[in-house]
Order: structure tokens, then C-alpha cells, then sequence
């Protein structure tokens, strides 16, 4: 997970924790190359400069300086700033404050992750919360979308809504509450149609879901791997419905980390959960200074 970052910044403190003295040249020389690898790991540019211009300002202060370790000093400023760029030390956790059924509703792009995630998260909440939770699929654009979900649900042994052809997705919905209502269900997890780009029929028909569901988290899926489409992709979304949250997939393929380190600054939305392979419990909650420490090695 975001080797190459990880690389490119490792060598460039090795260079300032191995010198006794640093004068503020030093620290501003090492800041241009912490920027190019920001770059290079497409973060952006608005949140590279607001970075770098915040671990500059404290780093030169003389107090670090002229302390006997400046350069973990500075190292520390970097850890620190790297955990707000992620999300800050307290993301928010899943809020399941509400009556239940909880309703958490799932969008998306196709392709990004979002019918695996929805799997995942059934699984994480049913073994590690113990939640009764149904899965529901609303996608009626995608043939086999609706019996994926089923496959993953006999996977990770929590129930579906049975399949009824040719319903819509507001009537799936109203169907999953009121299954979910007598089955005396904990979280229910609405899986809505993907889309191949941020699309305005299915943006309507999201809204339209959202409005008789009334989830308690929205959680967009994207693909780490897309870099700032991930972010661009967030936006858009964040711009039409209320996002509560993203989740951050196949991180364990991502060597760069741009999305990851660009998300909450952009969007001011929080990544609540990162997807870390392709099996089952391939999911992890998303805290910030675990990924800065892994990132800083
Ligand atoms: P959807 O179209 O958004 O519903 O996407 P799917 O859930 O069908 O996932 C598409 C592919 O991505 C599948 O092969 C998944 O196994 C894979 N996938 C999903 N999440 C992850 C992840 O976190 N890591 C990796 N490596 N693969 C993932």
C-alpha cells in the first residue's frame, strides 16, 4: 500500500535524521522533494501546497532547529500533517444511531467495488458488531446485479431480499424496509444501481431512493487506484446527495495514495473504510495514523 510515496519520502527523511545540524535551507531543499513526490503520487495540488506550506512554516521554527534531533523533529511535523491530510486522528465511525432498521445506502460508480464493499461491510457488521443485516440490491440496469449480491450474501451468510423481476428500485426499497421491519433487522444495506459516469437519470433515481429509505449513512464506493477521478468522481456525488462517507477501494494495489491523501481536503467528506483485497473481510476501518505511520515505514 502506497510503496512508491512510501519510498520516495523514506529516502528523503533518511537524508535529514542523518545529519546532526539543519539550517532552514535544508528543510526547505527536502520540502521540494516531499512536493514532487506529492505530485508524483497524484494528490492535489491545492492540498500538496496547503501541506508543504504548513510543515515549512513549523519546521523552520527555531525551536526545532535548534533542537538536539531536527530532523526526526521534522519528521514528526510530517507524520502529524500527513494525519490531518487523511482525515484528521477522529474519523467518524459507521453511525447507526437510529431506530432500526438502519439503513445504509450504497452508490457508486460500476466497476469501483460497491457490490464487493456491500458484502464486506454485511459481513463486518453481522461478525464484528453482532447486527442482524439484510442486503438488498436496487440495481435493475445490470443483469446479473441482483444475483451477484445473492451469490455474496450466501458468502458471507447474510441474508438478501428475494429477487421480484421487474420491480423498480423505489419499489425494491419500500419491499426491503418493510422485510427488514419484520424480520426485526439491525442494518439494512442498500446497494443502488452503479453508473458508468456520474449520470443524471440515475443521480434522480438515487434521490428518489434516498428519499424513502432515509439512510442514516450514504457511503460512496470509488477506486483508490483512479487517483483524483476518485476525488473528481466524490465531488459530484457529494454534490447531489448527502454523502456521510466514502470507502476507499483495492487500496492494496494503490502504490501512489493520491485519492486517499486528496479525499477529506477536497471533499470534506471522510474515508471511513478502506477495501484491501478481494475476499470477503478485505475491509478495514480507515485510520488515519495507522496509513500515515505505514506510509512514513
Ligand atoms: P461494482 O460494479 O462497483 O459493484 O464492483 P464489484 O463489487 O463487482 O467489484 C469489481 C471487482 O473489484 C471485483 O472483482 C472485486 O473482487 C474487486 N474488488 C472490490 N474491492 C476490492 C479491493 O478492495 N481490493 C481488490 N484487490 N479488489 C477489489
Amino acid at each position: 500500500m502506497f510503496d512508491t510515496l512510501s519510498d520516495r519520502l523514506g529516502s528523503v527523511f533518511d537524508k535529514l535524521r542523518g545529519r546532526g545540524a539543519l539550517n532552514e535551507q535544508d528543510v526547505r531543499d527536502a520540502m521540494r522533494e516531499v512536493r514532487i513526490a506529492l505530485l508524483e503520487a497524484d494528490v492535489a495540488l491545492p492540498v500538496v501546497r496547503r501541506f508543504i506550506d504548513s510543515v515549512t512554516e513549523q519546521a523552520v521554527g527555531q525551536s526545532v532547529l535548534r533542537s538536539v534531533t531536527p530532523g526526526q523533529q521534522v519528521v514528526k511535523i510530517v507524520n502529524d500533517a500527513l494525519v490531518d491530510m487523511l482525515g484528521g486522528e477522529d474519523v467518524p465511525g459507521l453511525d447507526l444511531n437510529a431506530a432500526p432498521p438502519v439503513v445504509i445506502l450504497m452508490v457508486g460508480l460500476q466497476g469501483s467495488g460497491k457490490t464487493t464493499s456491500t458484502a464486506k461491510l454485511a459481513k463486518l457488521l453481522k461478525e464484528k458488531q453482532g447486527k442482524k443485516v439484510l442486503m438488498a440490491s436496487l440495481d435493475v440496469n445490470r443483469p446479473a446485479a441482483q444475483e451477484q449480491l445473492r451469490v455474496l450474501g450466501e458468502q458471507v451468510s447474510v441474508a438478501t431480499l428475494p429477487i421480484i423481476e421487474g420491480q423498480q428500485p423505489t419499489e425494491i426499497a419500500t419491499r426491503a424496509l418493510q422485510s427488514a421491519r419484520l424480520q426485526a433487522i439491525d442494518v439494512l444495506l442498500l446497494d443502488t444501481a452503479g453508473r458508468l459516469h456520474v449520470d443524471q437519470a440515475l443521480m434522480d433515481e438515487m434521490k428518489a431512493v434516498a428519499a424513502i429509505a432515509t439512510p442514516r449513512e450514504t457511503l460512496l464506493v470509488v477506486d483508490s487506484l483512479t487517483g483524483q477521478d476518485a476525488v473528481n468522481v466524490a465531488q459530484s456525488f457529494a454534490g447531489q446527495v448527502d454523502l456521510t462517507g466514502v470507502i476507499l477501494t483495492r487500496m492494496d494495489g494503490d502504490a501512489r495514495g493520491g485519492a486517499a491523501l486528496s479525499m477529506r481536503h477536497v471533499t470534506g467528506k471522510p474515508i471511513k473504510f478502506a477495501g484491501t483485497g478481494e475476499k470477503l473481510d478485505a475491509i478495514e476501518p480507515f485510520q488515519p495514523s495507522r496509513v500515515a505511520g505505514r506510509i512514513l515505514g
